[in-house]
């Protein structure tokens, strides 16, 4: 299949994806854009923030730890990262590839996932390279986003007050749930999160870039035309397609 001739309503869902790496800042779209990869390949999202507040919110060992941290806006530390990644990676649905959204956020959670993917169980997704996709959003356009940010706590789904509010205020459109604000989207909570981002996760941007991985993609745009643009990045690199 030519990857020009793909739309972005195909779907490829027995095709091997291999691993792909969301980038951006929070507020940027990596959820969003996320769940198109979903729909188009049939492969899971690995939200290492919805891991951690699932972890939270089940009152694990991993979530007790977590949550002050987390509270605060602060990178969780890395062998409790390492530790809940190796499990989940290594899940049998994974087996085609998967999405990470929000790993890695720094050199050396990049440098051990690489080593991870070295790993026997791994030889079949990772035939095909991993792509890393970078989107941008610029720093006011972020804070906007996030500050605006809410999302259906059945379904999941993301809406925002500023520019995708949903049809009856503070309901989800879809089962009629009352939409929370995430505890961490508050504007203190969410500075600190686009200083840590800055500060961890550009590096990491260029470890990408230095690999010859890094695809940058430039989220100030209409939520379909990102989506577009994404998915021909992913289908042509490694000629997923
Ligand atoms: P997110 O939903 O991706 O914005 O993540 C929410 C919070 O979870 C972050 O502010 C961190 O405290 C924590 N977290 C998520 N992913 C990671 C990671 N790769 N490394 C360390 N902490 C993380």
């Amino acid at each position: 299949m030519n990857a020009q001739a793909a739309s972005s309503l195909d779907t490829f869902t027995s095709v091997n994806a291999g691993p792909i790496i969301m980038m951006g800042a929070p507020g940027a779209g990596k959820g969003t854009q996320s769940k198109a990869i979903v729909e188009r390949y049939g492969i899971p999202q690995i939200s290492t923030g919805d891991l951690l507040r699932d972890n939270v919110v089940r009152g694990t060992e991993l979530g007790q730890k977590a949550k002050a941290i987390m509270d605060r806006g602060d990178l969780v530390p890395d062998p409790l990262m390492f530790e809940m990644m190796t499990v989940r990676l290594k899940g049998e649905d994974c087996c085609r590839g998967f999405i990470l959204d929000g790993f890695p956020r720094t050199v050396a959670q990049a440098q051990w996932l690489d080593n991870l993917l070295k790993d026997k169980f791994f030889d079949k997704v990772c035939s095909i390279p991993p792509v890393v996709v970078s989107i941008s959003v610029d720093y006011n356009g972020l804070l906007q986003r996030l500050t605006g940010r809410r999302s259906c706590p059945t379904c999941g789904r993301i809406y925002n007050v500023h520019f995708q509010p949903p049809k009856v205020s503070g309901v989800c459109d879809a089962d009629g749930s009352a939409l929370q604000l995430r505890r961490d989207d508050t504007e203190e909570v969410i500075k600190e999160r686009l200083h840590a981002y800055e500060a961890m996760t550009l590096p990491v941007k260029e470890y990408f870039r230095a690999a010859g991985r890094l695809v940058e993609i430039d989220g100030d745009r209409p939520v379909d035309q990102v989506t577009r643009d994404v998915l021909r990045a992913i289908d042509r690199h490694g000629n997923r397609l």
